[in-house]
């Protein structure tokens, strides 16, 4: 099964993906993590998206679509959560093609409704552990008070450097310019579900399993 986690920033894609994965043993494809992991890298186009990425903005459909065409490569009896992507009526026609290539489909696209104010309190109290990824929040999960990972034990927590509210506002706008038309796309070819994102993440996550069953 491959489906499309569709939603604004901080609707909780990535916490939702990261379940399927542990649950499912589908394949998470996020294009910000890969653009993250290529800036770190320091490749001439990590750099070239690092400040596209800090102030809010999308890099290009070309880079993004080349990243996920890479991975869809080889085995994928699992299925593939895409998360992040796409972000354009570009890049949905562009997987289309891709997924048609490999004989593969899109199964279902589970849209997250989360409201705008929900988001910004999130994503500006959003921290992860550096070691697990696991995500807190400083209101409503914060870091054990031992400084250590709940999941792993990790000591050392980091927060993106495109989670402040200039960078999110942009965001935002983008979302709601650029990627919002997908709903309309996705609901023409019959493959849209919309749950509510808001609530506990277990209680997402049974949404999120109705939504695909
Ligand atoms: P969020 O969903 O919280 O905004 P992501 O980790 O998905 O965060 O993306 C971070 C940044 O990476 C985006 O703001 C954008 O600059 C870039 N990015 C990620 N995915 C795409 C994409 N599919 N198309 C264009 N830019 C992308
Ligand atoms: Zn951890």
């Amino acid at each position: 099964m491959n489906i499309i986690l569709l939603g604004p920033p901080g609707a909780g894609k990535g916490t939702q993906a990261r379940r399927l994965v542990e649950e499912r043993g589908m394949i998470q494809l996020s294009t910000g993590d890969m653009l993250r992991e290529a800036r770190s890298s320091g490749t001439e186009m990590g750099n070239k998206v690092a400040a596209i990425m800090d102030a809010g903005e999308l890099v290009t459909d070309e880079i993004v679509i080349g990243l996920i065409e890479e991975r869809l490569q080889g085995d994928h009896a699992g299925g593939f959560i895409f998360d992040g992507f796409p972000r354009t009526l570009g890049q949905a026609d562009a997987l289309g093609a891709l997924l048609d290539r490999h004989g593969a489909a899109l199964d279902a696209v589970v849209e997250m409704r989360v409201d705008d104010d929900a988001l910004v309190e999130r994503i500006t109290a959003r921290s992860t552990c550096g070691m697990c990824g696991e995500v807190y929040n400083d209101i409503t999960k914060p870091i054990p008070a031992d400084g250590k990972c709940s999941n792993c034990g990790g000591t050392e927590f980091k927060r993106r450097a495109d989670d402040n509210a200039e960078s999110l506002r942009t965001r935002l706008m983008e979302y709601y310019k650029k990627t919002s038309p997908l709903i309309g796309y996705y609901y023409a070819k019959g493959d849209l579900r919309s749950i509510n994102g808001l609530g506990e993440i277990d209680e997402v996550a049974g949404a999120v399993s109705d939504a695909l069953a």
